[in-house]
C-alpha cells in the first residue's frame, strides 16, 4: 500500500463514492479535500434524481445495471437508504424519427439484458400517466425499474461511510495545482492551505474538473453546461409515483418530488459565462407553458420562481464518463465527465476506479470505452441523441 495518502480532488457525489470504494478495499490514507464549506456546494445536490438503465449505449446501461445492484444494496453496504424508488422512466415520441430512436435503444437495451424496458403506444401511455396529452403521440418505450434517487443520501451515506472506515474529508481546501517528480509522476498538490504530499491523486472535481490545473495536458476534457429547474409550489395534482415523463423530442421531462413537480428542458447556458447559474425568467416562463401544453391539469400549478435552481452538468466530448490513468501520467486519476448521469453511475464509477487504483484494471466491467485516452486515439464515439 502507498505510503502518502491518495488525495481525492472533489467531495460530490464521485469523490465520496471513490474514497468509500477505496477504503472499503483497505486504503488507509484517502484525503478528500473540497473547496467549499460544506459538502453538496456542487452539481450533486443540484439532481433532480432520476435513475435509469434506458440508455443507448452498452456502457452506459452496463453501468446503469452495476449501479442499480449496488443500489439495491447500498442500505446495508453503506448503511443510509439511498431513495431508490422503482417509479418507470416513461419516453414519448411525436414523430417517427424519435420512435426509431428509442426502438433503436430498445435494442441495445435487450442485448445487454435490460428485458422489462419495452415499447409503448397510446394506451398503455394513458395508463402510465393519465396526466399527458396524448394529442400527437406516436408511442413511447418504458422501464418499470428505473426511477428515482436521492442525491444528497447517497452522498452523505458515501461520505459517512468513508470516514467511518478511516478516510478523511477536508472542507475549505482548494486544489490550485499539482506538483510533478522529474519522473513526471505526481508527488501532491498544492493548495490553499498548503501543499500536500500525495502517492496519487483523484480528479472529482465536477463540473470544474477540466481547469484544476490549468494544464490541458493533465485536465480530462470536461466542460460546464447549466442545467436549469423550474420548481411548482406543493401540489397534489401528479402522484409521486409518477413515472419520470420525457418528451424525446426538445427534451422536456418532469417528475414529482416531495409534493412538488419539477419541470426540466435543456437549455444553452449563459454566453461567455459558463459557470454561471442564473435561472433565466424566459426559460422558467417557456417551460411553465411547454408543461402546461404537454401535462394540462398543470394548469392549475404555481411555480415557485424563489425555489427555481440551476447547476452545471459536467460534459465530456462524446457525453460518456472519463475513467482511469490520465494517459500523461499514471498516478493522476480521473472520474469525470458524466454529462449529467453521475449520481446514477456514482456507484459505478467509484467502485471501477478503486479497482484501477488498486488493481491496475477494472474488473467489473470492461471500461475500455471510458477511457481517458480515447479522446486522443481518435476513436470518439458519438454524443448520445437522447438526453
Ligand atoms: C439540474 C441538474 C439535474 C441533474 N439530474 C441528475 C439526475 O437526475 N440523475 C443523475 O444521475 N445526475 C443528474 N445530474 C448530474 C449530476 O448532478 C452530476 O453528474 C454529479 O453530481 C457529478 O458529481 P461530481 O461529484 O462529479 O460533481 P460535484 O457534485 O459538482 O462535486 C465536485 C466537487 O469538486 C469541488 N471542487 C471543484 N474544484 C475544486 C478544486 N480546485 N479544489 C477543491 N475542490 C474542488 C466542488 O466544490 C464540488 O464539491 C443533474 C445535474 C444537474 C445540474
Amino acid at each position: 500500500m502507498n505510503p502518502a495518502p491518495i488525495v481525492v480532488v472533489g467531495g460530490g457525489i464521485m469523490g465520496a463514492s471513490v474514497a468509500w470504494h477505496l477504503a472499503l478495499r483497505g486504503w488507509r490514507d484517502v484525503l478528500v479535500v473540497d473547496r467549499s464549506a460544506t459538502s453538496g456546494a456542487g452539481s450533486t445536490r443540484a439532481a433532480t434524481g432520476g435513475f435509469r438503465v434506458q440508455f443507448e449505449t452498452p456502457i452506459d446501461i452496463r453501468l446503469s445495471l452495476l449501479a442499480r445492484a449496488k443500489l439495491l444494496r447500498f442500505g446495508e453496504e453503506v448503511g443510509v437508504d439511498p431513495g431508490y424508488r422503482q417509479a418507470g422512466y416513461l419516453w414519448l415520441a411525436d414523430r417517427p424519427v424519435e420512435m426509431e430512436t428509442l426502438r433503436s435503444a430498445l435494442g441495445v437495451q435487450r442485448a445487454e439484458g435490460l428485458m422489462e424496458a419495452a415499447e409503448v403506444g397510446p394506451e398503455e401511455i394513458a395508463r402510465l400517466n393519465p396526466a399527458v396529452r396524448l394529442d400527437g403521440i406516436v408511442g413511447g418505450a418504458f422501464c418499470p425499474t428505473d426511477g428515482f434517487l436521492r442525491p444528497t443520501a447517497m452522498l452523505e451515506g458515501y461520505l459517512e461511510g468513508a470516514r467511518r472506515l478511516g478516510a478523511r474529508v477536508e472542507w475549505g481546501v482548494e486544489v490550485t495545482g499539482l506538483s510533478r517528480a522529474r519522473d513526471g509522476r505526481i508527488r501532491g498538490v498544492t493548495t490553499s492551505r498548503g501543499p500536500i504530499f500525495a502517492g496519487a491523486v483523484v480528479n472529482a472535481a465536477g463540473a470544474w474538473a477540466g481547469r484544476l490545473t490549468g494544464d490541458p495536458d493533465l485536465d480530462p476534457p470536461v466542460t460546464p453546461l447549466r442545467r436549469q429547474v423550474a420548481i411548482t409550489r406543493s401540489c397534489d395534482l401528479l402522484p409521486e409515483a409518477m413515472p419520470m415523463t420525457i418528451f424525446v423530442g426538445g427534451g422536456f421531462h418532469l417528475r414529482t418530488r416531495d409534493r412538488r413537480v419539477l419541470l426540466l428542458r435543456p437549455s444553452p447556458g449563459a454566453p461567455g459565462r459558463p459557470f454561471d447559474v442564473e435561472v433565466e425568467s424566459d426559460w422558467v416562463a417557456a417551460v411553465t407553458r411547454t408543461a402546461r401544453e404537454r401535462v394540462p391539469i398543470l394548469a392549475r400549478a404555481e411555480i415557485d420562481r424563489a425555489a427555481c435552481w440551476a447547476g452545471l452538468y459536467e460534459m465530456s466530448p462524446d457525453h460518456h464518463a472519463i475513467l482511469g490513468a490520465s494517459p500523461r501520467c499514471p498516478n493522476l486519476y480521473f472520474i469525470n465527465g458524466s454529462s449529467g448521469h453521475g449520481v446514477m453511475h456514482a456507484p459505478a464509477l467509484g467502485q471501477l476506479l478503486a479497482e484501477i487504483i488498486s488493481d491496475g484494471a477494472a474488473s467489473s466491467l470492461d471500461v475500455t470505452p471510458l477511457g481517458p485516452d480515447r479522446f486522443t486515439s481518435g476513436a470518439t464515439p458519438a454524443a448520445s441523441p437522447l438526453l
